[in-house]
């Protein structure tokens, strides 16, 4: 069995006392906490390394942790084991005498799977098993570098981030029941789900950059309502792969939504907007481009004209009107659904292909044919276009890239049983 240390929990009695600890005299941070009502717990995390510690505070008296701290007094309560699969584990110990607290693993916290061991197999230790369904959270805790390079024949493809926003779950899973999408994308006090947004860099003939993600021009009341977390972003990410923002030849519009387009224009000191890029044409669909310039009272909210107004005025802008070919090895294919226009971009060299699936398939879990956000305008039109998509990249070997995924920039689709999953690359 593999596993690996995930988290010690320590029952605390005085939270004040122990922060003056942990997070003062130490000197760790400390993040916000996590209340966990069916254990009547407050968890608050601190990340050492790939670890944590859990500073676990009872919220009643009723509380296991109460108890324990009545009990025992404050101090280490338990370790947590991650593990690939907790049902092998399980049987495995079983097969082997040890006293299980959970005989079968159950479902605990933000999806994940889990079984404690009891303590008396265990040395005197209270030891948990977790399996989780959801990626290590810690990439948007703690945001840091997330840029990935992908060699694809003669070209190259660089993974960027700019940060994360958040989004209603709801406009985000279309008809999935809450019970089901909460799982894997847990939900904020405010019903929101955490997306990442990753444009891609295309280096061939010509440096491309396929979206831009949201940009800097949101106010603070924009920032409130996306949650937006722009402590590492495509400025920082473009720093980190060692490109300027003059380097860049061509940028490519999936479509025009400000999520995906919000960082074609920025500010300048004097207040007026200018293209971010500023060597480069920028590639548009002429059908979003006409959506965009004529806004209706269903589509206003996701087209702010900042964000390419100023690309006509300043010359830069070229309509396409097909799925052409826009640098060598790269090619638009217009999938509809998400909008009239909305475009994936494949790409292919050497023999390799990978795809940008923009908001066709905006996460990994969205490879799931019938998770369509609501947002999307044609929801028909994306359940045919992602049929097709998947089984192209299934049967192709396709690298496929997932703009809104806060954990896997890209992976292979794979299919099992007549499901659909991703395996990231
Ligand atoms: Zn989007």
């Amino acid at each position: 069995m593999k596993a690996v240390l995930d988290h010690i929990g320590i029952a605390v009695k005085d939270l004040s006392a122990a922060l003056a600890f942990y997070r003062d005299a130490l000197g760790l941070e400390v993040e916000a906490p996590e209340e966990v009502t069916s254990q009547r717990v407050r968890a608050h995390f601190v990340p050492v390394g790939e670890s944590k510690l859990e500073l676990l505070e009872a919220t009643t008296s009723e509380s296991s942790i109460a108890r324990y701290v009545d009990k025992r007094g404050p101090g280490l309560h338990h370790i947590t084991l991650r593990v690939d699969d907790i049902d092998a584990a399980v049987a495995q110990l079983r097969s082997r005498g040890v006293r299980m607290i959970d005989e079968q693993p159950r479902p605990g916290a933000e999806g994940s799977t889990i079984a404690f061991i009891h303590p008396s197999s265990a040395h005197g230790v209270l030891v948990e098993l977790k399996q989780s369904t959801i990626p290590n959270q810690s990439a948007i805790r703690n945001p840091q570098s997330t840029i990935q390079r992908f060699p694809l024949g003669e070209l190259e493809l660089i993974s960027l981030s700019d940060g994360f926003l958040r989004m209603d779950g709801g406009w985000m899973f279309g008809i999935v029941p809450k019970a089901q999408w909460s799982v894997v994308a847990p939900a904020d006090d405010r019903n929101r789900v955490t997306l990442g947004m990753r444009p891609l860099i295309v280096r061939g003939a010509r440096t491309m950059i396929i979206d831009a993600g949201l940009g800097r021009k949101g106010d603070a009341s924009f920032d409130d309502t996306y949650g937006v977390d722009h402590r590492y972003d495509l400025d920082r990410a473009m720093a980190d792969a060692r490109l300027a923002a003059e380097d860049i030849d061509i940028v490519l519009a999936s479509h025009l939504d400000f999520d995906h387009a919000g960082g074609f224009t920025v500010r300048d000191a004097s207040g007026r907007l200018r293209p971010r890029f500023p060597r480069a044409q920028y590639i548009v669909r002429r059908g979003e481009w006409e959506d965009a310039t004529h806004v209706n009272s269903q589509n206003a909210a996701r087209y702010q004209a900042d964000n390419y107004k100023p690309l006509a005025e300043a010359g830069v802008l070229q309509l396409v009107d097909d799925d052409v070919t826009i640098m060598p090895g790269v090619r638009v294919k217009r999938t509809g659904g998400h909008s009239t226009h909305h475009q994936v971009v494949m790409i292919e060299s050497g023999g390799k292909s990978a795809a940008f699936a923009a908001d066709l398939i905006p996460t990994t879990v969205h490879v799931t044919e019938s998770w369509i956000p609501a947002l999307d305008l044609y929801p028909m039109d994306t359940l045919a276009a992602k049929r097709a998509f998947n089984e192209d990249a299934v049967a192709r070997e396709v690298l496929v890239f997932f703009y809104h995924d806060p954990f896997v920039a890209a992976g292979y689709i794979r299919e099992e049983d007549g499901n659909r999953r991703v395996m990231p690359a």
